[in-house]
Order: C-alpha cells, then sequence, then structure tokens
C-alpha cells in the first residue's frame, strides 16, 4: 500500500511551524506496513492542492491532507477537494449541531464562521474529532479494480493524531490489505557508516529488491533500517528474519539494540545484573556521559558519581594523573586516559572507572592530534584498556559521540566478561559428557 502525504499550509512554507504532522504520519503508517510515497507541503492555496491531489491520486493508495480545512478564509482545503472531485460542499446540520454542543458546553455559542466547518463536499463521510471542532473527512474513490482512498484531517497535531489512532489507523487495517512490508531498525556503535557498508555490502546481503537496507549515522551511532516487502504480513517477517540474521552474522559485536533501544539503558541493566558500580571521570565531554547514564531511572543502582576534571590541576588533583605524563604526553593521550580512569574507580571505590579526555573543537587541534580526537579509557581490579578516535570538528557532536562510544566500550567489555564466564561453565560441565 502507497500512502502520500500532503501537508498544506503557509505557515510550513516560511518555516513558521515545524512540519511534525508529516514526520508522524510517516511514522504511523510505515508502522503500520504502508510505503510512503512522498510527502509533499503546499500553501494554502487552491491550485496547489490541486495539482498535488492529481498527482497523488494518481499513484497511491491512500492520499492524507493534513491543515486548511478549519473555518476562516485562509482555510481551502475543503473546497480544494470539493472542486477537485467535481461535487458541491453540502451543510451537514449534525456536525454544526456538534459543535453546538462543544461551545454549548462552556455556556457559549459557536461563531458564525463556524458554520463554515458544517460545510462538506458531496459524499464524503466524517470523521468525528474528539477533541476540536474541525471534523476530518474520508472520501473512497473506485475506478475499476482500483480504489483510492483521500483523508483529509485538521493541522492542529493533537487534533490529527486523535483521528488518526481513532479513527483512519483502525479502518485503513479492515478495509485495505496492506501489511505487505515490515521493517526493524538496528542500532550499531563502534563502526563509522562507510566501515560498516564495507562489511555489510561486500556479502550478498541485498539480492533482490523485496529487501532493503539503509544506513542512518548520528551521535548515537549508526542505525540500520532494514525493510522487507512481500504480498504477506507474514512473508515480509519471515524476510526481514532472514536479513537480520545475516546482519548480525557480520556485525554483531556492533549491534547494541534495536528500535527505541538506549545505549545507556542497556549497558545500565548490564551492571546491574552484574553486580557492578560505575563512577566516570570527563574531560571534553564536560558531564555529558554522567548526564547520559542517570537519565535512565534507576541508574543510582550502579553510577556513583562522576568528576569533570576539565583542567590539568584538578587531573592531577582529584584524578591523581602524573604531572609527568600530562606534561609529556598531553591531556589528551592513551597513558593519561588509563590513569583518569583508575583514578576515578579509586577515588570513588567503584568496579570500573571509564575515563574521556579530548579536543572537543572546532579549534585546538595539531597535526599529531586533530580536532575530534578522543581518548577513553576504562579500569577495573584486573584490566585496563583504552580507544582512540578521531571524529569531526564540530563539538556538540563529538561530546555526545564520545559518549556514546565510551558506552560501548564498557558494553563491549561487559560483553566479554560474560562470555568468558559462560565458557567457563561450559569447560565445568564438559568432563560430565
Ligand atoms: P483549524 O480548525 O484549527 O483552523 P486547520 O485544519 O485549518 O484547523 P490549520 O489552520 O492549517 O488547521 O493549522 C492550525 C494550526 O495547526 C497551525 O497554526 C499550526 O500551528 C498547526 N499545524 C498545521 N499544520 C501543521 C503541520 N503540518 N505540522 C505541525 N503543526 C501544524
Ligand atoms: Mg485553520
Amino acid at each position: 500500500m502507497r500512502v502520500d502525504i500532503l501537508t498544506v499550509g503557509d505557515e510550513l512554507l516560511i518555516g513558521q511551524v515545524v512540519n511534525t504532522n508529516a514526520t508522524w504520519l510517516g511514522e504511523q503508517f510505515s508502522a503500520m506496513g504502508a510505503r510512503i510515497g512522498r510527502i509533499v507541503s503546499m500553501a494554502d492555496n487552491h491550485n496547489s492542492i490541486q495539482a498535488e491531489l492529481q498527482r497523488s491520486v494518481e499513484v497511491a493508495d491512500v492520499v492524507v491532507l493534513s491543515g486548511g480545512i478549519g473555518p476562516t478564509h485562509d482555510d481551502v482545503t475543503r473546497q480544494a477537494l470539493a472542486d477537485f472531485f467535481g461535487v458541491e460542499l453540502c451543510f451537514d446540520a449534525s456536525i454544526y449541531q456538534r459543535i453546538e454542543e462543544r461551545y454549548a458546553a462552556r455556556g457559549q455559542t459557536p461563531p458564525e464562521s463556524n458554520r463554515a466547518l458544517a460545510e462538506i463536499p458531496e459524499d464524503f463521510e466524517v470523521l468525528n474529532n474528539p477533541i476540536g471542532t474541525a471534523p476530518g473527512l474520508w472520501h473512497t474513490v473506485t475506478d475499476g479494480e482500483e480504489t483510492t482512498v483521500v483523508i483529509a484531517l485538521p493541522g492542529v497535531p493533537g487534533e490529527l493524531k486523535a483521528i488518526v489512532q481513532d479513527y483512519v489507523v483502525p479502518r485503513l487495517k479492515d478495509e485495505v490489505s496492506l501489511s505487505s512490508s515490515a521493517q526493524r531498525t538496528l542500532l550499531t556503535a563502534g563502526l563509522g557508516e562507510s566501515e560498516l557498508q564495507e562489511r555489510l555490502q561486500s556479502s550478498k546481503l541485498l539480492e533482490n529488491d523485496e529487501v532493503e537496507l539503509a544506513y542512518l549515522p548520528s551521535s548515537k551511532g549508526v542505525r540500520l533500517r532494514l525493510t522487507a516487502h512481500a504480498s504477506s504480513a507474514q512473508e515480509a517477517r519471515e524476510k526481514l528474519q532472514a536479513l537480520e540474521e545475516k546482519i548480525r552474522e557480520r556485525v554483531s559485536d556492533y549491534i547494541y539494540g534495536m528500535d527505541n533501544d538506549m545505549l545507556e539503558a542497556i549497558v545500565g541493566e548490564m551492571l546491574f545484573e552484574r553486580g557492578l558500580t560505575l563512577a566516570v571521570a570527563e574531560s571534553c565531554t564536560g558531564g555529558l556521559l554522567a548526564d547520559r547514564i542517570t537519565n535512565v531511572p534507576g541508574s543510582s543502582r550502579y553510577m556513583k558519581g562522576g568528576v569533570v576534571a576539565y583542567s590539568n590541576t584538578l587531573k592531577e588533583e582529584l584524578l591523581s594523573v602524573s604531572v609527568d605524563d600530562l606534561r609529556m604526553q598531553g591531556a589528551v593521550s592513551e597513558v593519561v586516559v588509563l590513569q583518569m580512569a583508575e583514578g576515578i574507580r579509586e577515588l570513588a571505590h567503584t568496579d570500573v572507572g571509564m575515563a574521556i579526555t579530548g579536543i572537543a573543537g572546532p579549534k585546538g587541534g595539531t597535526p599529531e592530534k586533530p580536532v575530534g580526537s578522543v581518548w577513553i579509557g576504562l579500569a577495573t581490579a584486573e584490566d585496563a584498556r583504552a580507544e582512540t578516535f578521531v571524529f569531526t570538528t564540530d563539538r556538540l557532536f563529538n561530546k555526545d559521540r564520545s559518549c556514546t562510544e565510551a558506552l560501548n566500550m564498557l558494553r563491549r567489555f561487559l560483553q566479554e566478561e560474560s562470555d568468558v564466564q559462560d565458557t567457563a561453565e561450559v569447560s565445568i560441565e564438559a568432563p560430565k559428557q
């Protein structure tokens, strides 16, 4: 099923209002298995609306319009729909009665302009608006075998959402055979977009066009969006499953979760399960790592605290980093990050210490240590490790990405620990077999 989304409103074109309806509608319809054909914004203009309707009705199964169905003179969507389908606007007394009742509940009578809200294109069905006055509209057009549904919704986001959730989604699921695609997002960290692509593309993952793979990089890592299309929902889910397995075979170490999972919550849960405590020492991230960790409810069960040691003096005094190493190697170095991690671990009496030091940018780089260079360290009583990265010249991106990589380093460390334990358990049992 192809869904086209047409958002109407001058305010969308001039940057006065962010088009949240478009993204929200896109999410809702793709979640129910539809393919979004296009999203177009246009002015509150009769001709523009008709022109875009024309293009979409020809190719889409469902055309959803948002905005411009209110009572004011700049709301022209209803008239444009009537003209497009060659029908008249007709006054629907039951709609007006409902509007009068809404006003009466507050001891008021509706302004005269509200009569326009009850002017509905002939043969259109009315979708009751549970929280506002402008109702939604539904029109089914049948041309031989082909059926196209045209839906018009109020622009006010809360009203649009209510009508879509209460009415549009359930009815489309009922009436249109649409569940022919399935989607899942795998969340990765530790590899850049092109490194990931290299590992995945070289193998024959996408031998047919019924499965798609998209790379969505951000400071939280690269999201891999998997989509599968098929003639039935069951078949689409199976294809998606097969694609996911192939991807996991190749990059499983880098996948930390799915869909709306949060890396900080996953790592937190791992720490809690293993009964381990954590403290962090941050330089260039200025407390962001502690912030992200403590955004997770229940994080006090494993997170003991942190130090923002921005200056060298604090690195020396609070974290016992060696003055000589700071002078010889610089604050952004392996030896310093390891001392920071061990320093915070001892200061906070935790099982694990994590540290970040780097050059966030946009200035301050050298040929050996360019802007975006970051060292991340991890220390436990038995283990110490550090990794270095070179990110971008964007300061805030670098800060967030450094935290993502620190969390991912901790995740991989904890994962290895439990893999080692699993192997140990197997070898204890081995002699019995
Ligand atoms: P009303 O009865 O409120 O006039 P309407 O259908 O005419 O409903 P509009 O006048 O187009 O809706 O928009 C009403 C308000 O809804 C706008 O001021 C804007 O803040 C918000 N809005 C409209 N379209 C969008 C959109 N695509 N995304 C987010 N907000 C929107
Ligand atoms: Mg309006």
